[in-house]
Formats: structure tokens, C-alpha cells, sequence
């Protein structure tokens, strides 16, 4: 078993045994010394704490603390700084709990829950579950409404294959190895196994995408289902599973632990798509207005830091330790260099840019949450007939859209914190172009949807 996977099975101990980050900072406010930003880390010697902002008393948060769930992945790195570089207490938020989730499933049910009744009131999403949430699509018809307020980072994942189907010609464009995958069942008695981490989400999206690019319908071709990392990286070395849908450290680890090589990096596919979010109940939401802003103005100080290649250093020690993702400093380094091995005998990507952002990307911003991503998502949600009799067309997306994506709290928060210079003057980043030519415009969902030739609709 590889280090990174011991390290993986001890996080999950951790998890279990109910090592409590909150626990070390009650102890130390009842010894009379105030939280420290750094108090939970244990392992960020590096990290010190931002002065404190002159907050006026008509923007002062009307509480400190909010508990936010993160799912150990370089996307959860704005909270994890925010909370640990001291940019939610600059803005009044002393007390942000960040809280490991086990799971996307957790994180669903803990912010049902509500951090009132043990769970969260929010955190980090993969797309597009609040709105699903909101509308009590995967909850058990109990509807949770939650907002949308910025985007935490682009790029970062991609989609990994397994080492058995070397030279098979399995890279971005696949219509050349469509016919050995799609015969796999006649070769191998079985059909072709993939796999992500939960259903009809960002990994479901990004695999699905670009099968479906390549001439393989993932619903008819091939077995694509819902499957735990761990158990996936097992089935790849013994030969079950022949894909898997990913995000960073495990595209990095794939191809250095000889476990498979990587077709595609999601940025190839769609060069700076939306990738994962920031959402917290609306509830919570419209009872604290200046305390959400004043999150948002950490987060966005946060991801600003993030960005800056000299801070990349510090930002891997901080991330990789006890209470966050607990590995190795050496397997977060590269993705976070934008260095990435593509194995195969492709040549490997080596661009800061290709690497996870968390600001701005070429293109646009990261951080504002562009209506036209959200309804992307629900568009393809569409495509893919996955909430057939609950989403069914485009109207109804865009409505759903604009009740859940609160970018105006987005554009009022950086308006305050003076990063005026970045604030989009669109609610749409405009026409989206993917790599295999097809375009999505957000004033044309239906077209988008017509151009597509492997579809439910
Ligand atoms: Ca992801």
C-alpha cells in the first residue's frame, strides 16, 4: 500500500475517533486566552495571523461564529487559509469552525441537520448540490434552501485510467479508442468500469462530457457509477476499474504511484470551468447578512493569497496537515505548481495556470459565482435526465438559478472590501467553449442542448 494511501486510511481513523479541532480552542478560551487563527493547526508553524480591519459598525457581523463543512481537497484551500491566515477574524469572524467532512453524503445531511441541531451550516459544494438541496432533490424530498456566494476554485481534477489500457490511445480526444472501449464487454466479459465519488455532480459532469466527446454514451457503452476513492484506487491496480473521475491529490498520485495514467486534466476539457462552491443556508443567510459578507471578504482575501505563487509554499504546509488533508507535504506540491504527470507517453502538463486558482483566472474571475455556470450545470443536468419530473427544462433551471446563486451578497461583499478592480460587470462569463468545439451560450441553452449528439433529451 502506497504511503499516500496509509495516510488516507489513518485521516479516516482520525475522523472516527472524534479528534475535535474545536475541543483545543474551548480548552483555551476557558484558560482566558482568546482563539488563535493558527490554535488548530498544529502543524503551520509558518502560519501568523493578519492584523485585525477597522470594520464599521454598520458593517460589524452580528455574530462570530458559523460552522462550514470542507472535504479534504485542494478545493476546501480558501477556507482552510481564511480560517488559519486570520482573514475571517480581520473581518469580525473570530470563530469560523471548518469541519472535516467524511463525505459529500455527510456534508448533505450535516447541513440538513443545521449546525443548530450538530451538523453545518454550510461549506464547501460540489455543482450543482445546492440547488438540489434547495429544492429537496437529494435529500429526501425535505427542501433546504441554501445560496450560492462565490465560487471557491477552478480546474484541479481530471479523470485517471487505469494502467491496463496503456497505448490504447485514451487521452482528451478518445474517438480513436471509442470502438475498444465500447467492445470491451466482447474482450473482457465485461463492460468498461468508471467511476466518481457522488452522483450527478462535478466528477459525473467532467467524465460524462468527455465519454460522451469522444463517441461513448456513459449510460449505454460503459458502467459508470458512484464509488469511494479508496475502493476505486484498489480496483484500478487490481485490474475492476478502469476509470475514475478525480480531483487533486489523486491525479498527481495515479501516475507516481503507478496506479493508472491520466487521460485528462478537467482544464483541457473545459479550460477554466466552475469547478467547486461556497454555499450556506439561506436561513442562516438572511438572519446574519453582514456576517455573511464579512465571510465572503475573508474568503476573497483568502483566495487572493491563494494565487500568489510565493505564497504556494506555505499555503501546501498549511493544507497537508493533522487536521486538514493529513499527507505528505510532497504529494499536494506539484498540483499546487500546476505540475502535473500524464503518463501514457504524453508529455506532462507544466503550467501555474493549469493548477488550481482561486482568484482570477485567464479569463474571468474565480472567485464571483457567474449565474451562467450555475446554469450550465442544471442544463446538463438536463442533458443527462438525471432529476427527470423535477428539472425538466431550461425555464425552470434559470429559476431555480436565480433564487439559489446570491451573486449580488458576492459583488456587495467585495464592493465593501474595496476589490472593486475585479468585480465582473456581467452575471454571465458569455459563450463557453469546450474542447471538442461545442459551445454553450448562456442566452441559449436549448442550442447548446440541440448541438449535442449523445444525450437523454
Ligand atoms: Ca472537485
Amino acid at each position: 500500500m502506497s504511503q499516500f494511501s496509509n495516510n488516507y486510511s489513518r485521516r479516516k481513523f482520525l475522523i472516527t475517533a472524534g479528534v475535535s479541532a474545536a475541543s483545543t480552542i474551548f480548552l483555551k478560551g476557558c484558560l482566558g486566552n482568546p482563539p488563535e487563527p493558527t490554535s488548530n493547526a498544529g502543524s503551520s508553524p509558518t502560519a501568523t495571523a493578519v492584523p485585525v480591519a477597522n470594520i464599521s459598525p454598520e458593517q460589524a457581523p452580528e455574530v462570530t461564529k458559523i460552522k462550514l463543512g470542507f472535504i479534504p481537497i485542494v478545493e476546501a484551500a480558501p477556507l482552510i487559509i481564511a480560517k488559519e491566515k486570520g482573514f475571517f477574524a480581520k473581518y469580525g469572524m473570530s470563530d469560523v469552525e471548518i469541519s472535516k467532512q467524511a463525505n459529500w453524503a455527510s456534508a448533505r445531511d450535516n447541513v440538513t441537520i443545521g449546525a443548530d441541531g450538530g451538523g453545518i451550516d454550510g461549506g464547501q459544494w460540489q455543482m450543482p448540490m445546492p440547488h438540489l438541496i434547495t429544492e429537496g432533490i437529494i435529500t429526501g424530498g425535505k427542501k433546504v434552501p441554501m445560496y450560492v456566494l462565490a465560487q471557491l476554485n477552478t480546474n484541479g481534477n481530471g479523470v485517471a485510467i487505469s494502467n491496463t489500457h496503456q497505448g490504447k490511445g485514451i487521452g482528451l480526444n478518445i474517438q480513436g479508442a471509442a470502438e475498444y472501449i465500447r467492445s470491451f464487454p466482447s474482450t473482457s466479459g465485461r463492460k468498461f468500469k468508471a467511476a466518481y465519488t457522488f452522483p450527478n455532480a462535478n466528477q459525473d459532469f467532467w467524465i460524462r462530457y468527455w465519454l460522451a466527446a469522444g463517441g461513448i454514451d456513459p449510460d449505454v457503452d460503459i458502467d459508470l457509477i458512484a464509488v469511494p476513492p479508496a475502493e476505486t484506487v484498489q480496483g484500478m491496480r487490481n485490474g475492476t476499474m478502469d476509470a475514475f473521475s478525480t480531483g487533486d491529490p489523486w491525479p498527481y498520485r495515479i501516475v507516481s504511484d503507478n496506479i493508472g495514467f491520466m487521460s485528462c486534466l478537467t482544464t483541457e476539457v473545459w479550460p477554466y470551468h466552475p469547478e467547486e462552491y461556497l454555499a450556506i443556508r439561506a436561513d442562516w443567510v438572511d438572519k446574519h447578512p453582514k456576517a455573511t459578507k464579512a465571510l465572503l471578504k475573508g474568503i476573497m482575501e483568502a483566495q487572493q493569497w491563494c494565487d500568489k505563487p510565493e505564497n504556494r509554499a506555505e499555503l501546501v504546509t498549511i493544507v497537508s496537515g493533522r487536521n486538514y488533508f493529513n499527507i505528505p507535504k510532497e504529494v499536494i506540491t506539484p498540483p499546487f505548481q500546476g505540475n502535473y504527470q500524464m503518463g501514457d507517453g504524453k508529455p506532462p502538463i507544466q503550467d501555474f495556470n493549469k493548477g488550481p486558482l482561486y482568484w482570477k483566472d485567464p479569463i474571468g474571475s474565480v472567485s464571483y459565482p457567474y449565474k451562467s455556470h450555475d446554469l450550465w450545470f442544471l442544463t446538463e443536468s438536463i442533458r443527462w435526465g438525471f432529476h427527470q419530473g423535477q428539472i425538466q427544462d431550461v425555464a425552470q433551471a434559470k429559476a431555480i438559478v436565480d433564487k439559489v446563486n446570491r451573486e449580488d451578497i458576492w459583488r456587495e461583499a467585495a464592493q465593501e472590501a474595496g476589490f472593486t478592480a475585479d468585480i465582473p460587470t456581467s452575471t454571465s462569463r458569455g459563450v463557453e467553449k469546450f474542447f471538442d468545439g461545442i459551445t454553450f451560450d448562456p442566452q441559449n441553452p436549448e442550442a447548446y442542448l440541440q448541438s449535442l449528439t449523445i444525450k437523454k433529451v
